[in-house]
């Protein structure tokens, strides 16, 4: 079935209206109309073409929140009028080590796992994002969602920034007695300072940004720190467990491996377009530190994480847009001027 949707043609050109194809749900799917849509940092990376190997025209979008309008007769999980959400993966091989572990992330099937938009990671047809107003999934991809229905749009982005803290804080056990920074205070960071905190652990945010500073304590931050005010940054040498790294450029890691404590890992999630300058091996060898990265997150850890926050209270700070105000949105993110996620009110679509 055609489905109105917003797309780019070229990585230079605006977004525009852009129809697609929407599958009939087959005996496994689950078909939803699209409510919110959360804006990634990912979204404009892929659309502008700064990472290589979008494929054009690109429709993105992956912090999904809608109702179920239709099951196949193979679906047990989920049913009509259902609230639901799709996250950053839409299908992987099911079989491999990876895909057993509930870790699809990492499917090690021939084309690894199929992004929500932008197709396979190995290559292969495109796929169509939530820019747009209904998908169909393989229910083994949809989530269930427990918040009420009032924050659904703050629901939204944790499909991606959530799990992509998430999955990390809990791999390297960020918890009570444990002290955790959390980089670049975006919509990934806001996540990780909110889920730091909720987890227990002493949490300490570092921003460029001296105006985000009494709202990132209001989100759970017990510090935070403007990593320029070097008299600041030496307070925390050799302090913490764990460092997530959310920032969208490329920068001198050096600054933050040399807070981390013996045996502490600096988990790298942000993805820019070029090269970090290599690290200073002596700042790692010298305490046994450790540089990780670590990428969005599985689906059963997804669903934790959703029940996580719905118990907790926990939603996204968010700033709703209207689809036809997306690329003024992006300006605004490259520039760190988000509060702190975008998200659209796919209404606007209609
Ligand atoms: P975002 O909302 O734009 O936030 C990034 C934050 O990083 C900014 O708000 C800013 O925070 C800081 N920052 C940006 N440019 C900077 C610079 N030049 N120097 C220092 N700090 C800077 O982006 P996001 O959606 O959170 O995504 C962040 C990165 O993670 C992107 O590269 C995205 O592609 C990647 N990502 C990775 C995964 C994964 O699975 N690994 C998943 C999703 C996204 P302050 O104002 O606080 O300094
Ligand atoms: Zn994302
Ligand atoms: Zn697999």
């Amino acid at each position: 079935m055609q489905t109105k949707a917003f797309a780019v043609k070229s990585a230079t050109t605006p977004f525009g209206p852009h129809a697609i194809d929407r599958r009939a749900p087959d005996p496994k799917d689950v078909a939803l109309d699209i409510l919110f849509c959360g804006v990634c940092h990912s979204d404009l990376h892929t659309a502008r073409g700064d990472w290589p190997g979008t494929q054009y025209p690109c429709v993105p979008g992956h912090e999904i929140v809608g109702r179920v309008t239709a099951v196949g007769k193979d679906v047990t999980r989920f049913k009509p009028g259902q609230i639901v959400g799709v996250g950053c993966m839409v299908d992987s091989c099911r079989s491999c080590a990876q895909c057993q572990d509930g870790l699809e992330q990492y499917c090690d099937g021939p084309v690894g796992f199929t992004g929500t938009y932008n197709g396979p990671v190995g290559g292969g047809p495109n796929t169509y994002g939530g820019y747009s107003a209904s998908i169909t999934v393989d229910e083994h991809f949809v989530l269930d969602i427990r918040h009420a229905e009032k924050d659904l749009a703050g629901v939204a982005p944790l499909l991606c920034a959530g799990i992509t803290t998430w999955s990390p804080l809990r791999h390297w056990g960020a918890g009570p007695g444990k002290k955790v920074g959390i980089v670049g205070i975006g919509g990934l960071g806001h996540m990780g300072v909110k889920l730091s905190h909720a987890l227990g652990a002493h949490t300490v945010a570092f921003t460029t940004s001296p105006n985000k500073v009494a709202e990132i304590k209001a989100m759970g931050a017990d510090e935070v720190v403007i990593p320029k005010d070097t008299a600041q940054m030496q307070k925390h040498l050799n302090s913490f467990d764990i460092i997530l790294n959310t920032v969208a450029a490329s920068h001198n890691l050096d600054a933050f491996t040399t807070l981390l404590k013996r045996d502490g890992t600096m988990v790298l999630v942000g993805a820019p377009p070029t090269p970090h300058p290599s690290p200073a091996v002596f700042a790692l060898v010298f305490k046994r530190r450790g540089i990780a990265g670590s990428l969005i997150g599985g689906i059963p850890e997804t669903q934790e994480m959703l029940d996580f926050c719905a118990k907790h209270g926990i939603t996204c700070d968010i700033e709703m847009i209207k689809m036809q105000d997306i690329d003024k949105a992006y300006d605004r993110m490259i520039k760190s001027d988000v509060k702190y996620r975008f998200v659209i009110d796919m209404a606007s679509l209609k």
